[in-house]
Parts: C-alpha cells; structure tokens; sequence
C-alpha cells in the first residue's frame, strides 16, 4: 500500500497474463494469457470519504450492472463474487486503507472470464463460468466498458458510500430467500436464509437465533 501511494491515481494495470493472481486471503486467482481479464485499479478518495467496507459490493454491481448492459446475464454472490448460471464469472479483490484526515486508497483487482479452457478449469477445482460474447469483443474496448462504469461508481461511492448501491446490490443477489451456510477456514459458522445486505455491506441473515449481520472479513457463502 505504501508503494502505491507513490502512484499517480488513478492508475490502471492491465495484465495480458496474470502469473500470480490472489484471490482473499491468500486464495489463488487462475488465468490463462488469452482466457481471463485481469487488470487493477488504484483510486484515491478524498479525505472524509466514506466508510471502504462496503467497496468490493459497490464494484460488484458497477461491473455486473455494466456486463448485463453488454448482454451476459449475471448475478452477485456476497461478498465479492460475480455469478453466471450460479458459477463463478468474475472475482473482486478490494485492498484498501482508510484515512480520516487524508486521502483513502484503494486497489481494485478484478479478474473476468472470457474462455476458460478445460484445463484451467481443471486447476481451479470446480465449474466456473465465462463468457463467449465478451471474448469476442475487442478487449480495448471491453476493458474501455468496465473502466467506465467503474468511474462513475467510484465517484458515487466517495459521495455517497454503499447506501447509493444497496438496493442495485440486492437486486442482483443471487441467493435471495436461499438457505446459505457462512464459512470461516471450513467451518460453518452460521447457517441461515439470505435476506439482502444493509447499509454498510453486510450481508443479513435469518437465523434460528433471529437475524444476523454478517461481517465479510474472512467468510465465505456457501448456498445448500
Ligand atoms: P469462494 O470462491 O470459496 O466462495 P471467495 O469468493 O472469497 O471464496 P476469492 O478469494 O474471491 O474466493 O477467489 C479465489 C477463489 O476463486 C479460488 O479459491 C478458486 O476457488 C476460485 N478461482 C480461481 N481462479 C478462478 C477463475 N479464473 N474463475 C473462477 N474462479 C476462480
């Protein structure tokens, strides 16, 4: 993070191939040269910008909002994940650092996925997702889209914080009225019914103890 305040914002890095891509906690991101994606974002925000938790979601409906305008019909999985047909299509990497007198920072990595060969999938472990249409689209062009959107998210994000994405958010919600498991290092910590998410990004769930709001640190969400 320091070394990126020393950039220029914002600052765009696009990988033609991507060697060593991470997904949250230290969880690996596959692609191939001509298969994935995968570029990054640095963005400054003003000081007294708005709380950076619900980040990774904001961008999570700029970018699906912008892929359902291009014609690929997607969803979003809480926290970071962008679905199509209920497999992974796309993945957000939000690292950010917040600062109360200062500028914040962000570094937004995504990862989108055109042509994912039989192998690659093989390597990730399960069934993913791409995208035939956009692999077809001239990846300029494609990345101008996301880019685009992104930029108009972000400055809505600095105004206004995730309240101006939480009902474009739950629209999108993949497991709305689903029965979810929330698991921390393989361990289910909640089981519940996806109710949507507040405010802030969190994800609501309705529990036998009454509802939750589940914090994304670490977790993940797993549907049964
Ligand atoms: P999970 O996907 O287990 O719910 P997560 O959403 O937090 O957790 P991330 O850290 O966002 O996962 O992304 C890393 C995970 O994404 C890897 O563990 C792997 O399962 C999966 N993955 C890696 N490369 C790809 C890819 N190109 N397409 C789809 N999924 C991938």
């Amino acid at each position: 993070m320091q070394r990126v305040k020393s950039l220029l914002t914002p600052t765009l890095l696009v990988a033609r191939h991507q060697t060593a891509g991470r997904g949250r906690a230290g969880r690996t991101w596959l692609s191939t040269p001509d298969g994935v994606l995968t570029f990054s974002l640095a963005w400054e925000f003003p000081a007294g910008a708005q709380s950076m938790m619900g980040l990774p979601l904001a961008v999570g409906v700029a970018i699906a909002e912008r892929l359902l305008q291009l014609g690929v019909p997607v969803q979003l999985k809480w926290p970071n994940d962008i679905l199509r047909n209920g497999k992974k299509l796309a993945g957000i990497l939000v690292e950010s650092q917040a600062g109360q007198t200062q500028s914040s920072w962000a570094v937004i990595g995504i990862g989108l996925n055109l042509s994912v060969p039989a192998e690659l999938e093989r390597e990730i472990g399960q069934e993913v997702a791409d995208a035939a249409w956009l692999a077809q689209m001239d990846r300029n062009q494609l990345l101008a889209q996301l880019l685009q959107a992104l930029q108009v998210a972000l400055t809505e994000f600095s105004l206004q914080g995730f309240s101006a994405f939480v009902e474009r958010w739950n629209r999108l919600h993949a497991h709305t009225q689903q029965t979810v498991v929330i698991m921390e290092q393989g361990e289910v910590l909640h089981q519940g019914i996806a109710l949507g998410v507040d405010a802030l990004g969190c994800l609501l769930l309705q529990t036998e103890q009454g509802e939750q709001r589940i914090h994304s640190g670490d977790v993940s969400l797993r549907p049964l």
